[in-house]
């Protein structure tokens, strides 16, 4: 289940046809001044280790903590990769495990500032080994947001960062992390009808926000929406929605390349 945890003799015996491999990221940067740095590289590792099981015949790479954060870099302890370090890092480590035989690699993304990197992941790791693997890359919160829409307290922009989704989560997985008494709440104004910062929103128009001038915490939304009972169902929904997709992939044809 966890690939960290197996030997080699174990993974080199995985069945390569129907066991799908799963690659967690997401990012260390700051969610405001109540969660953790590592919110969202322990959130995508934990959905995923639940989803793999959740779906049988998946094992789950250890995730790298880091990922695009740029936009957060003026607030104390965000950590970010260059655009060009993200994708060279996660298709290295994609390659290695196709290099071994696996035919079916998921990237589980939690974190929105890598949504245009696994974009380009998916098409430049698609094409390279177009015919040997099939490479498909989501994020989390968005293949369950419908679901997520559901359950949620808040109004449009309640959801943004380190907000009533995420910090429920935390409090549901990690509570010792979250010291919620230090949460405050920040709706931003946003200055067109084209931009919002909702993390389940539905934004069309791509544009760089600094979150320091969106936020003066970091946080976007409403943590004090947020409850460990709420965290429970955001996680079980999560879970279903990503189960659901792996046994899915698991079908998906391997293309018969004609030279
Ligand atoms: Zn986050």
């Amino acid at each position: 289940m966890r690939w960290e945890e197996m030997t080699s003799p174990e993974i080199g015996a995985l069945d390569r046809e129907k066991t799908v491999v799963i690659l967690p990221i997401g990012s260390v940067e700051q969610h405001g001044n109540h969660m953790p740095v590592g919110t969202d590289t322990i959130l995508s590792h934990a959905v995923s280790l639940a989803a793999a099981e959740q779906a049988g015949d998946a094992v789950v790479l250890p995730p790298p903590w880091y990922g695009f954060s740029a936009h957060h870099m003026r607030f104390p302890g965000s950590v970010t990769l260059r655009a060009e370090t993200l994708l060279a890092l996660t298709g290295d480590i994609v390659d290695s495990v196709i290099a071994h035989g696996f035919k079916r690699v998921l990237v589980v993304n939690g974190h929105g500032g890598n949504a245009g990197a696994i974009d380009v992941l998916a098409s430049t790791l698609g094409h390279r080994h177009y015919g040997a693997a099939r490479i498909a890359t989501l994020t989390y919160f968005a293949l369950a947001r419908d679901a997520i829409a559901a359950l949620r307290r808040s109004e449009p922009g309640g959801m943004g960062h380190a907000c009533e989704f995420e910090t429920s989560l935390v409090q549901h997985l990690r509570p010792e992390l979250v010291k919620i008494e230090r949460a405050e709440a920040t709706y931003p104004d946003p200055e067109s009808a084209y931009l919002t910062t909702d993390l389940i929103g539905g934004q069309v128009v791509r544009v760089y926000h600094d979150f320091a001038d969106l936020s003066p915490t970091g946080t976007l939304g409403d943590p004090a929406l947020a409850s460990p009972e709420a965290g429970e169902k955001f996680f079980a929904t999560s879970v279903k929605a990503l189960g659901e997709f792996i046994a899915d992939f698991r079908s998906w044809q391997i293309p018969e390349v004609s030279k």
